[in-house]
């Protein structure tokens, strides 16, 4: 089975939400913000990344309770890079979006999967196809990997796995 290390696309998607759970708290010096994660209960001190921080607006920050992470900025380039990548909490650090991504045979993303249940995809056909034979695939762990991997081969996709 192909594997390789879990690489982020910077597409956003996880960041877009946790302005509900990521809070700034407080100000410790020039460069210094207190942050809390409410989802794993962690607090930590994160320095802003030199390129964002004439645009950090602490007050604005603080008063973020929803929507986008208050630390999620825009990129020209249409990724969306997170303001303290190098500190952001632990949470963020340990998170993995998918546990694999499926490739059509020409090198196509056609899905990120999380889980049996849980797949990301635009292609309609596949998600169907998923429903009725991957997330139906008896097994858990390496068994159902291999026996899905195996299945999607035999359809003619290419799928990675994440360690
Ligand atoms: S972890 Fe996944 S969802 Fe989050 S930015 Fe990276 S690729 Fe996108
Ligand atoms: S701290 Fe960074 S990685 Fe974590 S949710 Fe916010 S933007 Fe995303």
């Amino acid at each position: 089975m192909e594997r390789e290390a879990f690489e982020c696309t910077i597409c956003g998607r996880c960041c877009f939400g946790m302005g509900k759970y990521v809070r700034v708290v407080g100000q410790m010096g020039p460069n210094n913000i207190a942050v809390r994660h409410e989802l794993s209960n962690e607090t930590c001190y994160v320095t802003i990344v030199k390129e964002y921080r004439d645009d950090f607006d602490l007050a604005e920050a603080m008063g973020i309770k929803s929507g986008w992470c208050p630390f999620l900025r825009e990129s020209e380039d249409g990724t969306f890079p997170c303001a303290i990548y190098e500190n952001r909490p632990k949470f963020c650090r340990d998170f993995t979006c998918c546990r694999m991504r499926v490739y059509s045979s020409d090198g196509i993303p056609v899905a990120r999967v999380k889980s049996k249940s849980s797949v990301i995809t635009d292609d309609e056909a596949f998600a169907e196809w998923w429903k009725k034979n991957a997330a139906s695939y008896p097994g858990e762990g390496k068994e159902w990997e291999e026996g899905v991997t195996r299945l999607l081969a035999s359809e003619g996709y290419r799928v990675v796995w994440y360690d």
